[in-house]
């Protein structure tokens, strides 16, 4: 067997990996589609390109991504740490210069003396053993891999073509497993040039005045509010019949799907008013939209929590409804894309090994994790594992406590009936043994277990890569 691990894919995941295996001494061919074929969603050949929103979610202390973070910090995450070089405000959360973040981890991965970067994509796999693979190819895999894949899961191409039902997404279709759902969509958020924003209308405020004031918030009436939704709601969406039955990810609805479950859905979610007090007269907005600064030059603003797919002319003519952005300039708008991942439960260990083939290992979002963050983490577990099979060992997997431990024990053991990729979440992690009732506490203990066993189970992984 090659003592050299394949990486396909250089996103968030695989650019990870790399790092990880170089970090142990391992030799890396990284594989990377762009430039020569592009996905829907990608505009760049730079590794790690973030796609969507710049946000890698909360740093406050004992919340759940924190924890993964903190692990991902004493595991060292190159990723991680490109990212805090790359950080521009956002109150409690660690966002990033989406641009600035790739370019230097583009820099990092490719200048590495271990890690040889293939511009070229890859369509087949081999599963015989005689190769340690790490599949990384993210939510946009290619058709071709996707087959791949496909064949590697023990599914018979033709027979899951006849299955399928949309001839447009046959690859991805080949994924399922007869009545398990292995391709869904998510929605992309609009972004706004910050000077075509109406300042004299809008106020910055922190939710509950937690971490600095770094959010524009939009303030609206109920006058204005019924006016919205009514043109919300009215307003025509991308090839409308295409998206009758879509499957969507319930932590990712567009709004305009959300806005259909009821007159006051919106202002329970993404336009949720509390904590969020007008300056001026003290008082809570009906509603809220908030704007998260994308760069650091803060030139540019996302909606958040505004991903739709409604027609570009119609968001321009929605959105400019909103308070403040009656002049808004949209530099992106929000849309609709494929995702595709494969049935953890069903094929991999909580190595993330395939249980067919343990030296093919998934990562990142097509491993069925949800997010920059856990796509990342996974990319760093898996790099871990890979290493300790290029040095002929077996894998161990990290302790259940952990947070890492958690996303990979859900990838391998969730219902594989229904199975749908996760974000990290308290409700991943073990309960405590005694009960305790007061939230925060609780949560700082389940965060404290997961270190203190973290830290011991990387001093053992330490150990062995020393003692080879
Ligand atoms: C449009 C969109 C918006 C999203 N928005 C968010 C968000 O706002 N926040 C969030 O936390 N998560 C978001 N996600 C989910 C997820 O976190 C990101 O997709 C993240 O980039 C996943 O990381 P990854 O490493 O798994 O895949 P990616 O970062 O997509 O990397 C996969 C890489 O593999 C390459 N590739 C694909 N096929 C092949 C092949 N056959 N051969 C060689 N290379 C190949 C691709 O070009 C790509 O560079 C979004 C996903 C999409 C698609």
């Amino acid at each position: 067997m090659s003592d050299r691990v394949r990486i396909v894919g250089a996103g968030l995941a695989g650019s990870e990996a790399a790092w990880q295996c170089a970090l142990r001494g391992v030799e890396v061919e990284l594989f990377e589609m762009r430039p020569q074929s592009s996905t829907p969603a990608h505009q760049t050949a730079d590794f790690a390109e973030l796609v969507c929103s710049n946000s890698l979610k909360s740093d406050s202390e004992n919340t759940a991504p924190w924890l993964l973070k903190e692990e991902m910090r004493r595991a060292e995450s190159r990723l991680l740490e490109i990212a805090r070089e790359c950080a521009v405000p956002a109150g409690h959360a660690l966002a990033v210069d989406r641009v600035a973040f790739a370019a230097k981890v583009t820099q990092v991965i490719s200048t590495n003396p271990r890690i040889a970067v293939r511009r070229e994509e890859v369509s087949r796999v081999e599963e015989d053993g005689s190769q340690i693979t790490i599949i990384a190819t993210g939510p946009l895999t290619s058709e071709a891999l996707t087959a791949e894949i496909a064949r590697l899961s023990g599914h018979n191409r033709a027979q899951f073509v006849e299955q399928g039902t949309r001839v447009k997404f046959e690859a991805t279709e080949c994924l399922a497993q007869a009545n398990a759902h292995l391709y869904f969509y998510d929605s992309i958020s609009p972004i706004v040039e910050a000077d075509s924003i109406d300042m004299s209308r809008v106020y910055m405020a922190a939710r509950y005045d937690k971490g600095t004031a770094d959010y524009i918030n939009c303030p609206m009436s109920r006058e204005e509010y019924d006016r919205f939704y009514d043109a919300l709601i009215a307003a025509q969406s991308v090839e409308d019949h295409d998206w009758e039955n879509l499957n969507y990810f319930e932590s990712c609805l567009p709004i305009e799907e959300i806005a259909r479950r009821g007159r006051d859905t919106l202002r329970f979610g993404p336009m949720k008013p509390v904590g969020l007090k007008a300056p001026d007269s003290g008082k809570t907005p009906y509603a809220v939209v908030q704007l998260r600064q994308e760069n650091l030059r803060a030139d540019s603003y996302n909606l958040v929590g505004f991903q739709n797919h409604l027609r570009f002319g119609e968001q321009a003519r929605v959105l400019r409804m909103i308070p403040g952005l009656e002049n808004a300039r949209f530099l992106r708008y929000g849309q609709i894309h494929r995702n595709t991942y494969i049935n953890g439960p069903a094929l991999l260990n909580e190595t993330l090994q395939m249980k067919l083939h343990p030296h093919v290992l998934f990562a990142g979002q097509i491993c069925g994790v949800e997010g920059y963050v856990e796509s990342i983490a996974t990319g760093l577990m898996a790099g871990i594992h890979a290493a300790t099979l290029a040095r002929g060992e077996d894998p161990i997997a990290p302790p259940r406590s952990s947070a890492f431990g958690s996303l990979c024990h859900y990838v391998a053991h969730a219902n594989p009936k229904n199975f749908q990729p996760a974000n990290i979440t308290f409700d991943l992690l073990p309960q405590l043994e005694t009960k305790v009732r007061d939230r925060k506490e609780r949560h700082r203990l389940q965060c404290g277990r997961a270190l203190q066993e973290f830290d011991s189970w990387m001093d053992q992984v330490r150990s062995l890569a020393v003692r080879k």
